[in-house]
């Protein structure tokens, strides 16, 4: 049988038939009625006339509908386009249009804005969710005709899952079968999933292609706790009263998690992993401090996720040969899902793997996409021979560990000297003041390019810029002291990823 993620679902509806699937506020579904619902979806689909191939978009909260989904548009052989829920009326109607979406599921916290930019681009809008006494997905489902099932090919479209648009318009990544299902077989082996897992979806689910989850619960047997609305003192009543698991989060939720007035030190470990941008040392040893057990990924959208794990941790450096065995087998992640990695430089060949010497990192095998739909340009740029251009940089360890260092658009050059930004970012950040920081290169007549930072410090705190420049100072060559501090909240896309971009732009402009 063809390896796809649609195959989870049977299985566990077999083996885990009463175990509870998913809770969503007031209702809870056991894996045998998950199924049956799934089921149901996909004759919905064939109903609305959506065939195979077919874009099915989703605007959709972390719910029952949107894991309904995940289950049923592979099955049903459309196509799933994850919306993701904070992106503006403008952005949503150029994926919907770029995508070519056929329907537009929405729960029904997005009605209204599905309704709007589904006018606007001719598509057609089901609502989950009460409005006006109706629910119609519901009503759909409930007369839904008999299922439909399409055996994919193990390579065929699955998915279409835009990127952040940190750097430039958001390019829509073509996942297939094969990857996704590889990919969550390796996140359940790698998390520890399985039935008596509870995992809280605080990481949201338009994202989880990415990140696998989705499947990777369902095919472990265990129970999804739907998040609709991140809210950190809700994380901390799941975490306390709901037996929680495990969970995902990004850096900038983490730190919510962190400074949140309930926070308080669990009574047994969480397994928590995030990843997405850098998350500083210092964040991760709080999170160890609250009984968080965080391990750092590190992936793209472009490989349906984690790539690599990056459990950096700075007793690591000059550790013991265990500590040292244990990154390496932490980091294990693309080889389940037979996925390799080279760091090279400029010229294509590998760099030495002294732990030092930085290149770009390069993927290859199940993990990676089929390409950019609809831009076979930006497609051609991103590979190179057979391999995944990620624009990141990293070292390799002598032991094969690889750690991954910043986006290549980041990285400072100052003097000739290459500066990665998130090894400032880190400094800072480790100050007992500072909430989050972002280092920029400005260009500079003399240096080429010199450090900027932008900096958020905790309310009340009275810390001053040269207080700070001190600090760094102290740890870090004189090249790498930021030329200005700028005391500021960051701007940060919808996925809480900050634009450096936007920062690069403002440092240009002299501050008055
Ligand atoms: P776009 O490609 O549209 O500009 P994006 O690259 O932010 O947006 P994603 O696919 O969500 O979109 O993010 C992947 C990128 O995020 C990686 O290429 C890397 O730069 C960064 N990243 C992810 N995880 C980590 C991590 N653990 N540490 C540092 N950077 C990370
Ligand atoms: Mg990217």
């Amino acid at each position: 049988a063809p390896l796809t993620p649609a195959s989870f679902l049977d299985r566990a509806a077999a083996v885990f038939a009463d175990r509870t699937a998913i809770v969503d506020g007031d209702r809870r579904l056991t894996y045998r009625e998950f199924h049956r619902r799934v089921g149901r979806v996909t004759g919905v689909l064939e109903s609305l006339g959506v065939g195979a191939g077919d874009r099915v978009a989703a605007l959709c909260a972390n719910s029952h509908v949107m894991l309904e989904l995940h289950s049923a548009v592979p099955v049903h052989g459309s196509v799933l386009v994850p919306l993701n829920i904070r992106l503006s009326e403008r952005e949503l109607t150029y994926i919907l249009s770029h995508s070519g979406a056929a329907v537009l599921i929405a729960t029904v916290e997005f009605a209204d804005r599905a309704r709007a930019v589904g006018e606007a681009v001719g598509v057609r809008v089901l609502v989950a969710g009460e409005v006006d006494g109706r629910d119609e997905y519901e009503e759909l489902l409930a007369r839904a005709d008999e299922p439909v099932r399409r055996e994919p090919e193990e390579r065929g479209l699955l998915a279409i899952n835009y990127t952040s648009g940190t750097t430039g318009r958001p390019k829509g990544v073509m996942y297939h079968h094969r990857g996704a299902y590889l990919q969550s077989l390796a996140m359940a082996h790698h998390a520890g999933l399985g039935p008596a897992t509870n995992y809280l979806w605080t990481l949201p689910m338009f994202h989880c292609d990415g990140w696998c989850f989705t499947w990777a619960v369902t095919a472990a047997g265990g129970t999804h706790v739907c998040l609709r609305a991140i809210d950190p003192g809700q994380i901390w009543r799941h975490l306390t009263e709901d037996g929680i698991t495990h969970f995902s989060a990004a850096p900038t939720v983490l730190t919510m998690i962190a400074e949140d007035p309930t926070a308080r030190r669990l009574d047994r470990t969480v397994a928590a992993g995030t990843g997405g941008a850098p998350p500083s040392p210092a964040l991760l040893s709080r999170m160890t401090r609250l009984g968080i057990d965080v391990t750092h990924l590190y992936g793209m959208t472009e490989t349906f996720g984690p790539i690599v794990v990056n459990q950096w941790q700075p007793e690591w450096d000059g550790g013991t040969d265990d500590d040292r065995a244990v990154r390496s087998a932490r980091q294990g992640i693309g080889n389940i899902a037979s996925g390799r990695v080279r760091v090279v430089a400029g010229d294509g060949t590998d760099v030495a793997a002294d732990g030092e010497t930085t290149g770009e990192l390069l993927v290859r095998g199940n993990i990676v996409m089929l390409g950019y739909y609809r831009d076979p340009d930006a497609t051609a740029a991103a590979s190179q021979d057979s391999w995944l251009r990620t624009g990141d940089i990293a070292v390799m360890h002598p032991d094969g560990y690889v750690e991954i260092q910043d986006r290549s658009k980041d990285v400072i050059i100052s003097g000739g000297e290459n500066i990665a930004s998130v090894e400032i970012e880190r400094v800072l950040d480790a100050h007992p003041d500072v909430v989050e920081s972002a280092v920029v290169g400005r260009a500079d007549e003399r240096w080429g390019e010199v450090p900027v930072a932008y900096v958020t410090v905790r309310a009340g705190a009275r810390v001053s810029t040269d207080d700070l420049l001190d600090h760094v100072r102290r740890e870090l060559a004189r090249f790498k002291v930021p030329k200005e501090i700028v005391f500021a909240d960051l701007p940060k896309t919808s996925t809480g990823k900050i634009q450096k971009n936007v920062l690069r732009t403002r440092s240009r402009t002299p501050n008055p």
